[in-house]
C-alpha cells in the first residue's frame, strides 16, 4: 500500500461533472489499495474571477495591506473546490475529509501573494489516511508566522502538492492537467510534437524556466531537492482505465541519468514571449561597469536574464541584457534616472518585440556541436540571432518576436524531435 498524492488543476475541476469524475478516479486509487491525499486547484477562471474583482474596486494598489486581502480573497476558490472533492468523494462512499491551508497547517513565509512554504506538519492529514480517509488539502496557499492565510503565486497548486508529497514521503506525486504530459514542444507550434515519456528533473527545470507552461516552476525545483518521484498526466481519460495502466501513463520526471537508455541530445524546445531586451550604449569600458548597470536592476528586484557585452572601440562598448516584459519600462526608466548620468554613457534602447527560442537537452553535456546546428538551421531559415546564452543542458537565442513559431519548427525538425 503507497501513500499517492494527486493533484488536479483548474480544467479538471471545472463543472460538477468533472468533479465528480475526479472522485471516481480518487475513489478507484483508494479501492487499489493506496492511501490517498488530492489537492485540487480553484474551479477554472475562478481565481482570474476573484482577482477581477479586487481590481475593479482597486485598480493598481501595491501595498501590503492590499495583498493581504487578495490572498485572503484568492484563497477560497481552492478552499471551494476542495470541499466540493470531499463532497463528491463522500458521494462515492468513501470517507473524506478536506482542509484549508491553514488548518493542516502548510507554514510559510509573509510574502502575500509569493509566498514560500517552510514547512508541512503531516501529522493531522496522517492521522485521517490512517482512520481510512481520502484527505483533501487545498493548493496554492498556506498560513504565515502571524496567522495570515498566503497564497504561493499563480499556478502554485502545483507546488503545493510537491511540497506535501515531499514531507508526507509520498511514493509518487501525479499532476493531473489537461494535456497528457510534457511534449517536445508546444504541439500548438509543433503538431508533431511528441510527448516525453520521461523527462531527466533539470530538464524539466530548465523548459518550466524557459516557458513550458507545464508545472510551476517552484513544484519543479521542490521536487529536486526533495526528491519527489512526479508524474504529469491526463485528467482526461476514461476514468475507469485500469488503474495500473494509469500508473505509468504520461511523462514521469526522473532523477537518475540511465546510462543504458540512449538519450536524444535534444529533448526539447522550448520559447518564450516574456522577454524584452535592453541595451546602454556607449558605457566605458572599464572595471565595474556590469554591476553599476546590473546592481541598480538588482536593487529594484528585477530579474535579469540573457546578458551580452559588446567587444570595445576606442574604449566605450554596448552593454546589453533581457527582462521580463512587464519589467521594460520601470527598467529602461530607473536607467535612464540613476545610471546614464552615473556612467556619462550615451543612450539606452530597447526592443520589446523579441522571443528566446530554447533547446534543452543533458545529452548537450557530452555531445559537441549541438549548439552549432541549432545556429545553421536558424540560418537556413533566414533568421537573425541577436543575442546567445548558454549553460550546460541548454543553448538559447534571442531573436525576433515575429519568427518564433518558424524558429520552433525549424529546430524541432532539425533536432529530429518528431520521430522520437
Ligand atoms: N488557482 C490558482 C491559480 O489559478 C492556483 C493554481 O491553479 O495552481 O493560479
Ligand atoms: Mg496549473
Amino acid at each position: 500500500m503507497a501513500l499517492i498524492v494527486h493533484k488536479y488543476g483548474g480544467t479538471s475541476m471545472g463543472s460538477p461533472e468533472r468533479i465528480k469524475n475526479v472522485a471516481k478516479r480518487v475513489a478507484k486509487w483508494a479501492r487499489a489499495g493506496h492511501q490517498m491525499v488530492v489537492v485540487p486547484s480553484a474551479m477554472s477562471g475562478e481565481t482570474n474571477r476573484l482577482l477581477g474583482l479586487a481590481k475593479e474596486l482597486a485598480p493598481s494598489r501595491v501595498s501590503t495591506a492590499y495583498h493581504r486581502e487578495l490572498d485572503m480573497l484568492a484563497a477560497t476558490g481552492e478552499q471551494a473546490s476542495s470541499a466540493l472533492v470531499a463532497i463528491a468523494m463522500q458521494a462515492e462512499g468513501l470517507e473524506s475529509v478536506s482542509y484549508a491551508g491553514w488548518q493542516v497547517p502548510v507554514r510559510t513565509d509573509s510574502s502575500f501573494t509569493k509566498a514560500r512554504i517552510e514547512s508541512i506538519d503531516d501529522k493531522r492529514v496522517r492521522a485521517d489516511l490512517d482512520a481510512g480517509k481520502v484527505v483533501i488539502v487545498t493548493g496554492f496557499q498556506g498560513i504565515d508566522p502571524d496567522g495570515n492565510i498566503t497564497t504561493l503565486g499563480r499556478g502554485g497548486s502545483d507546488t503545493s502538492a510537491v511540497a506535501i508529497a515531499a514531507a508526507m514521503k509520498a511514493a509518487e506525486c501525479l499532476i493531473y492537467t489537461d494535456v497528457d504530459g510534457v511534449y517536445t514542444t508546444d504541439p500548438r507550434v509543433v503538431p508533431e510534437a511528441k510527448r516525453l515519456t520521461t523527462l531527466s528533473f533539470e530538464e524539466m527545470l530548465e523548459m518550466a524556466s524557459l516557458g513550458s507552461k507545464v508545472l510551476q516552476i517552484r513544484s519543479v525545483e521542490f521536487a529536486g531537492k526533495y526528491k519527489v518521484p512526479l508524474r504529469v498526466l491526463s485528467s482526461f481519460t476514461p476514468v475507469d482505465i485500469d488503474v495500473n495502466e494509469e500508473a505509468v501513463s504520461g511523462t514521469l520526471i526522473t532523477f537518475e541519468e540511465d546510462e543504458k537508455m540512449e538519450k536524444a541530445v535534444v529533448s526539447g524546445i522550448a520559447f518564450t514571449r516574456d522577454e524584452a531586451k535592453i541595451s546602454v550604449l556607449g558605457v566605458p569600458d572599464t572595471p565595474g561597469i556590469a554591476y553599476q548597470i546590473l546592481g541598480e536592476v538588482a536593487e529594484a528586484n528585477i530579474d535579469v536574464d540573457v546578458i551580452i557585452q559588446n567587444l570595445s572601440k576606442d574604449g566605450k562598448t554596448d552593454f546589453s541584457f533581457t527582462v521580463n516584459r512587464n519589467d521594460y519600462q520601470r527598467t529602461i526608466d530607473l536607467l535612464k534616472d540613476k545610471v546614464l548620468p552615473k556612467l556619462g554613457a550615451q543612450e539606452v534602447v530597447g526592443d520589446t518585440k523579441i522571443a528566446k527560442v530554447s533547446i534543452v537537452g543533458i545529452g548537450m553535456r557530452s555531445h559537441v556541436g549541438v549548439a552549432s546546428k541549432m545556429f545553421r538551421a536558424l540560418s537556413e531559415e533566414g533568421i537573425n540571432i541577436k543575442m546567445i546564452s548558454t549553460s550546460e543542458i541548454k543553448t538559447s537565442v534571442v531573436i525576433d518576436e515575429k519568427y518564433v513559431e518558424l524558429a520552433v519548427r525549424a529546430l524541432h525538425k532539425a533536432f529530429e524531435l518528431d520521430q522520437a
